[in-house]
């Protein structure tokens, strides 16, 4: 059994004991718990006498604490009713009289009698005991209490650390409590409550609510103080950090502002303004001395003054008008492309004559990758121009040319003038990229302030709202380019158009060989002879590797095969000479990405080849046709525009129409459904070129007569089948080269321009004239039906 049970029962055992007497010493300011040392200072002539009376007995002693501490002579009514008994430890006289005595309470007790005897307080007294009490209820009330005091000793740093291992290697309740209650820092008053309580479970839980009541005090007070404490440093901060900048602004301000300001001076100065500019730059700088060097105005007026100074005013460069040496240069730096060439040189002439840039403005009209934009860059080689392009893609806000007012925050000039800025000089050329890109909205219309740029009746006076001073543009070579004739028309009034269609394979194998493979070789670092791609590997890259009108994607492989050549170089896996063949390719490049040649395995019912004009250059364009049961219904799916579904109705009502010719029954939409469906369905498709081949999928739909599959076709349907010319057809017929078709159908309106292209546009290709649908059936199906007339003939005979 453990200790303190036995010296529990040993307390109940006692409860009917007499009273027994003890001296008594009273406390002015302590409530001593039995099972704890307190050291006692002692100067009153009763609490000595009453020490020195112990001493002479079994040194025990009556502690008894004061009900007011300022009390020097206390009587009963002075002193609490319960109080512990103590044993005298140690007892030792001090040179001044006073008695320094360790006590150690033993237990608690209740005053019966108290009386003056001998020169000091003598008390009967009986034991206080506790009330019985569930042990397991006591010993959970316990361990809350001690587990509940470690957290509170955490907070609380006047309590040492130790006090908490001193409570837990304790099991006896009655022990924590006490030891619990004397490192708490509790009144007198509550110490004393404590001790009378006679309940163990009631100290405990009285103990329990002082640890409470304690921590929420500490906690708000921790609180407090972080809070003071980061005021304290937000603070600090701010001043130390504004102390520094003024600091720094000092340094920097007085001397270096002065410097600043003469240097811009100089550089107005030495800018070659026009008169009305350099006014306007010399008034921003009276400006900006008067203001703070550091000022958010400052730095405004300063930016503007940098731009003032930096676009070019007067700087040129020598521009070459020769002739002769502008056809070499373009000549060296593109291949074919015969026509463009001549048009870029009779432009350059005409300039020479009229030594103006008067004349209308270069317009490169074509797909990506055909070199428009290398087209440019030789020309102002050629000329001696330097190049600065500008992206038009995307430019909604007029303010993108135009600039925008300074009194924004953030505002700069527009494209234009920044553009002219990175030129350095007043003549450069200047690229105008993807006009047909231009957007507008509320923010006002890019193209209109685009067409004052490109206006040499107005472009010597051009205004920049950032600016706010005339900019003068009427030296600059302006040349544009588009992917498509989407333009809008005021600005395509100004531009004489060159297309570049694309190139066929032949084209493409020359320039690769020529230009693009030692222009990558040269640009990774190897060395003529090094390296070497046979022909038939760099056919083999255009027709399966891929898939484009002009050279953009072969250009970006053949780069891939030189990195990947020059690590290998590198790393000392290869020795030069090398030969990449055909063969290679896979382990260069990968797996091929598009079939080349292979337009259809087999002649099908129902899918006609198209071909159709894209942004990219021409397109193969597929087109399905199948019958159902159904009312006449026509149905076309595949993202299809409204005049391609026009056309659809156009070349089903024509097929209605020929029945009989087709060998169908005059009535035989009335029991089906027709539907056309042109794949790729994200790609969205529009246009009427597609004509012809619909009513041909539709018709070999009907008739269940396949298509031959090398044929191909582009042409406008109308309703009694006549076909009308179309567009795009230097493209399209690329296309079909690259798709390796044989036979093309082309409306006969067209031929004449089909007869002006280069002979390699159209070699390989059979080109058949049509003038009506009449003639597409019987060249595009595998046979043409029987005619119900012929039908009713073959019957005939057979009986
Ligand atoms: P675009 O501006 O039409 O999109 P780029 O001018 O960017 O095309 O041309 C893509 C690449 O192809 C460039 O490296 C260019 O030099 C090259 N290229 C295009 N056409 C030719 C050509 N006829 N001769 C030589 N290189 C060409």
């Amino acid at each position: 059994m453990a200790e303190w049970r036995k010296r529990r029962m040993s307390v109940r055992t006692g409860e009917h004991a007499r009273a027994s007497t003890l001296p008594v010493l009273a406390l002015r300011d302590i409530v001593v718990f039995p099972h704890m040392i307190a050291p006692l200072f002692v100067g009153r002539e009763k609490s000595v006498a009453a020490l020195e009376a112990a001493m002479r007995g079994d040194r025990r002693i009556l502690l008894l604490a004061q009900r007011k501490p300022d009390v020097d002579d206390p009587t009963r009514e002075d002193l609490y009713e319960v109080g512990t008994i103590g044993h005298i430890v140690q007892l030792l006289r001090l040179p001044d009289d006073t008695i320094k005595v360790l006590v150690e309470g033993e237990l608690r007790a209740r005053v019966l009698h108290l009386r003056e005897e001998e020169g000091m307080l003598v008390a009967d007294w009986v034991p206080l005991h506790d009330e019985p009490h569930d042990e397991r209820e006591l010993a959970a009330a316990a361990r809350a209490l001690v587990a509940r005091f470690e957290e509170y000793v955490k907070l609380n740093k006047k309590v040492p650390p130790e006090a908490v291992a001193s409570v837990t290697a304790l099991d006896d309740p009655a022990k924590i409590v006490d030891t619990v209650a004397m490192h708490m820092g509790l009144s007198v008053a509550d110490r004393q409550e404590l001790l009378e309580t006679p309940s163990l479970l009631a100290r405990i839980e009285k103990l329990y609510a002082h640890l409470e009541r304690e921590m929420e005090l500490l906690e708000i007070d921790q609180r407090i103080r972080a809070r003071v404490k980061q005021q304290m440093e937000k603070s600090q901060r701010e001043y130390y950090l504004t102390e520094q900048m003024k600091a720094i602004q000092k340094e920097l301000g007085e001397a270096d502002f002065e410097a600043e300001l003469d240097e811009l001076a100089k550089k107005i100065a030495a800018a070659g303004m026009p008169k009305q500019v350099r006014e306007k730059a010399e008034a921003e700088l009276r400006r900006l001395r008067q203001m703070q060097p550091m000022s958010p105005e400052a730095t405004v007026a300063r930016t503007y003054l940098e731009w003032l100074i930096e676009v070019p005013w007067k700087k040129r460069t020598r521009i070459s008008r020769d002739l002769a040496r502008a056809e070499r240069i373009l000549n060296a730096e593109h291949y074919g492309l015969a026509k463009v060439k001549e048009r870029i040189l009779e432009h350059l002439a005409v300039m020479r004559l009229v030594r103006k840039m008067k004349g209308p403005i270069l317009c490169f009209v074509g797909p990506p990758g055909v070199g428009k934009t290398s087209l440019a860059r030789s020309i102002a080689k050629a000329t001696n121009r330097r190049f600065v392009r500008i992206s038009l893609g995307g430019v909604r806000d007029e303010a993108e040319i135009r600039g925008h007012r300074r009194t924004y925050i953030g505002a700069l000039p527009g494209k234009i003038i920044q553009a002219m800025r990175r030129a350095g000089v007043k003549n450069p050329l200047m690229l105008l990229d993807e006009i047909d890109k231009l957007g507008m909205d509320f923010r006002g219309d890019p193209a209109s302030a685009l067409l004052e740029v490109l206006d040499p009746e107005q472009n010597h006076a051009f205004n920049d709202h950032y600016l706010d001073v005339d900019y003068d543009l009427s030296e600059v070579m302006f040349i544009t380019t588009a992917n498509t004739m989407n333009i809008p028309p005021p600005l395509l009034d100004r531009m004489e158009v060159i297309r570049i269609p694309g190139y066929t394979e032949h084209e493409k194998l020359e320039i690769a060989r020529r230009h693009l493979i030692p222009k990558e070789m040269k640009a990774h670092g190897l060395k003529k002879g090094q390296l070497t791609i046979a022909e038939d590997a760099i056919l083999e890259i255009i027709r399966r590797y891929t898939r484009e009108a002009g050279v953009r994607n072969l250009d970006r492989e053949i780069a891939r095969i030189c990195r990947k050549f020059a690590r290998k170089l590198v790393a000392g896996e290869l020795t030069p000479p090398v030969t990449i063949q055909r063969e290679d390719l896979r382990e260069w490049l990968g797996a091929p990405r598009y079939r080349y040649g292979e337009a259809e395995a087999e002649d099908q019912v129902g899918v006609v080849t198209g071909l159709a004009w894209t942004e990219t250059g021409g397109e193969l364009l597929q087109i399905e046709a199948a019958v159902m049961p159904g009312k006449g219904r026509l149905a076309i799916t595949g993202h299809v525009g409204d005049v391609m579904q026009e056309s659809a109705q156009a070349a089903f009502t024509y097929v209605r129409a020929r029945a009989e010719n087709l060998g169908l029954a005059p009535d035989f939409y009335q029991k089906i459904d027709v539907h056309v469906h042109v794949p790729e369905g994200a790609i969205p498709k529009d246009g009427p070129s597609a004509g012809i081949a619909m009513a041909t999928a539709i018709a070999s739909a009907l008739t269940k007569i396949p298509v031959r599959r090398e044929v191909c076709m582009t042409g406008e349907i109308t309703l009694h089948g006549k076909v009308l010319p179309v567009g795009g057809l230097k493209e399209k017929l690329l296309a079909a080269q690259r798709g390796g078709l044989k036979i093309v159908l082309v409306p006969e309106e067209n031929m004449p321009e089909i007869e002006e292209f280069e002979p390699e546009v159209r070699a390989g290709l059979e080109i058949r004239p049509v003038k009506h649908m009449d003639e597409v059936l019987p060249q595009a199906l595998v046979r043409m039906p029987a005619s119900e007339e012929q039908k009713d003939a073959a019957s005939r005979a057979a009986v």
